[in-house]
């Protein structure tokens, strides 16, 4: 892989694209927060391989199924592909949290996934998430954690957690990939 140390990882609900606590069912569904494609195909024209991983818990209770998870993300990747861009690889954790998997964050079965799959080194570099789960994972896998206040971000900045104090705080992906890039 070119540039192996220019590695990405971003969730997606509330990062890229809006979330919903009635979770986001349909392809319509998925409607990127402002910014958001056009930050991630900015990643890509910098060397950087973006990778999502992402927490589906409405495939194990049945609100949608895996072909219709896998026409949001042709969505977001062909959104991405028209300003310029390319989304490496999409991983998701389909389980209930009942399920007890190895994937579903705060769990770090995701990036391990990622890292088999692509032959990538993640530990180091930056995840950005909204949810106090995505810190936890990012942490535990020794990532970069990067809060974003879109969707629940605001909610878990306001968290009295270690994970949290510990995370760069930014509007949204946007902001943080300007932040990134102009450095
Ligand atoms: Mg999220
Ligand atoms: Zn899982």
């Amino acid at each position: 892989m070119n540039n192996p140390d220019k590695v990405i990882v971003l969730d997606r609900d509330g990062v890229i694209n809006y979330d919903s606590d009635d979770y986001i069912r349909t392809v319509d569904e998925c409607i990127p927060i402002p910014g958001s494609i056009e930050a991630i195909a900015k990643l890509y024209k910098a060397g950087y391989h973006v990778f999502i991983a992402t927490n589906q818990s409405g495939i194990g209770r049945s609100y949608y199924d895996i072909a219709t998870l896998t026409g949001m993300h042709n969505k977001l990747r062909s959104l991405v592909e028209k300003q310029g861009g390319k989304i490496t690889g999409i991983v998701y954790c389909p389980h209930l949290p009942t399920d007890n998997c190895d994937c579903r964050k705060p769990k770090t079965g995701l990036l391990s996934q990622l890292e088999k799959k692509y032959h990538v080194k993640l530990s180091g570099h930056p995840f950005i998430g909204d949810s106090l789960k995505d810190l936890e994972c990012a942490q535990k896998f020794g990532c970069q954690g990067v809060l974003v206040k879109t969707g629940k971000g605001e909610k878990t900045e306001k968290e009295n957690s270690e994970v949290v104090k510990r995370a760069a705080v930014f509007n949204d992906l946007a902001h943080y990939v300007n932040q990134l890039i102009s450095t």
